[in-house]
């Protein structure tokens, strides 16, 4: 990174953009102008929460971020949430550890500056960074399909941005390693144009910034894979973050019954808020939870969404939806040695096995309309949000995440 080709720019943290928002609208594009010329192209000095060894609480620095480079945008964020991905990844274990490191993945923020070729987002846009992203030029975007983009689909290996391989942060000239290419606890990031939703600047973003990652997955899932019918029974295989999210998505869709599936029995209590009326622990059962499902419900539910990573749980979905047309959705993500076993005849039956990466859904095409969801009051975001601390306690959401006490804790950046 050429830190000497620009002048360091030292920014107020709750700065420009706030006051930039509160402006009337002729006003504002008044402000827009003077805000481009305030910090684009300039090295912008900020606060981050840095992870300098695996496991080990973040640490508050101060942060040179880079103005973006081709195809790259700069982003303020407002609002991150943290998800599990980036506690598994703090702790490092069973992967290549690459420290130090800034994560966070699901935010809300606002553009502050775009790179060389980035032609559908400017400063002042309102966007959501995802972990995975839309070219919008390989057979995976060009298929309505798919959501599998070549070039940007998630790396969770990858420390530096796609155009150079170089980091966008340092402290001192060292630079600081990427996470998922969205970097979010931090109060200003670079990431690829492609990786980046634009979304209806009336959206609250300490709301809709969850739609980035989890909230998005399980809801997808089964709007978008599942696809339930009105009136249809749904069994939902974890009751985490991505499983209520999966029940939200059956109570849109207007299922007749929402049946939880869970080994805790603390997760029965928070998912009644979300729709869920039945609930089955396999742990108090003698007999396999295929039988008692499909006991409960005449043969089978119609569809079953699998939100635990469980290989065990994986083939009881599977299992425990109705012959003739029953259909059965995987998201978790199982470990490397897992192999999902099952006698053909089940498939024979016409049963249906599908599995999801981000809900089907294409992070630029189709996120804005998810937020417009919430807009319309379709979709209730609210429900996940169980805890919020200001930046400077950002470890807080750990504690909260590690306890199994939160299912989304909002982190406030500038405060
Ligand atoms: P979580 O840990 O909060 O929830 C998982 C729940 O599953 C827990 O309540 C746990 O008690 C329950 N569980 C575990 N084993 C079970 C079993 N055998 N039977 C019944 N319940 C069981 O996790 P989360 O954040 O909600 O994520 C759920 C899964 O989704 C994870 O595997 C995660 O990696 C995966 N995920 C997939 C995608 C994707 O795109 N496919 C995206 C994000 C997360
Ligand atoms: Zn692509």
């Amino acid at each position: 990174m050429v830190i000497c080709q620009h002048t360091l720019f030292t920014i107020n943290t709750h700065s420009l953009i706030f006051s930039h928002l509160s402006q009337s609208n002729t006003n504002k594009t008044q402000r827009r102008s003077k805000f481009i010329m305030s910090t684009t192209g300039q090295i912008i000095r900020c606060k981050a929460a840095v992870c300098w060894e695996a496991g080990k609480p973040l640490v508050m620095e101060e942060v040179e971020v880079a103005p973006p480079q081709k195809h790259e945008v700069r982003i303020k964020i407002l609002f991150t949430s943290l998800c599990h991905t980036d506690v598994y990844f703090w702790e490092a274990k069973g992967q290549t550890p690459l420290f130090p490191r800034i994560f966070g993945h699901e935010a809300g923020g606002i553009v502050e500056s775009v790179g060389e070729g980035v032609t559908d987002l400017q400063p002042g846009d309102h966007v959501l960074p995802i972990f995975t992203g839309e070219c919008g030029d390989c057979p995976h975007c060009h298929s309505e399909e798919s959501n599998m983009c070549d070039l940007l689909r998630i790396n969770t290996e990858r420390g530096g941005m796609i155009h150079d391989g170089e980091s966008r942060f340092s402290i001192n000239g060292k630079p600081i390693y990427h996470f998922l290419g969205t970097s979010t606890f931090s109060e200003y990031t670079v990431v690829h144009s492609g990786q980046v939703a634009k979304i209806n600047p009336e959206a609250p973003l300490d709301k809709v910034c969850i739609v980035s990652c989890g909230l998005s997955t399980g809801l997808g899932a089964t709007l978008n894979v599942a696809k339930p019918k009105k009136g249809q029974s749904v069994a939902i295989f974890g009751l985490g973050a991505v499983g209520l999210a999966a029940a939200e998505g059956a109570r849109i869709a207007g299922a007749g019954r929402i049946i939880g599936v869970d080994l805790n029995p603390k997760r029965f209590e928070e998912a009644k808020k979300f729709g869920v009326t039945e609930f089955v622990n396999p742990k108090e059962h003698d007999k396999p939870v295929q039988q008692v499902i499909a006991e409960m419900t005449n043969g089978g539910v119609d569809r079953s969404v699998e939100c635990t990573g469980s290989i065990q749980a994986m083939i009881q979905a599977f299992e425990c939806v109705h012959d003739g047309w029953g259909v059965a959705v995987l998201v978790g993500v199982p470990s490397k040695d897992d192999a999902f076993k099952t006698h053909p005849m089940n498939l024979l039956n016409e049963r249906t096995l599908k599995g999801t990466f981000f809900g089907n859904y294409k992070p630029k095409t189709d996120i804005p309309g998810v937020v417009e969801k919430y807009m319309n009051k379709e979709l209730e975001l609210e429900k996940f949000i169980t805890h919020t601390v200001p930046f400077s306690e950002i470890n807080k959401a750990f504690d909260y995440m590690l306890k199994g006490e939160s299912i989304r804790c909002i982190i406030t950046m500038g405060a």
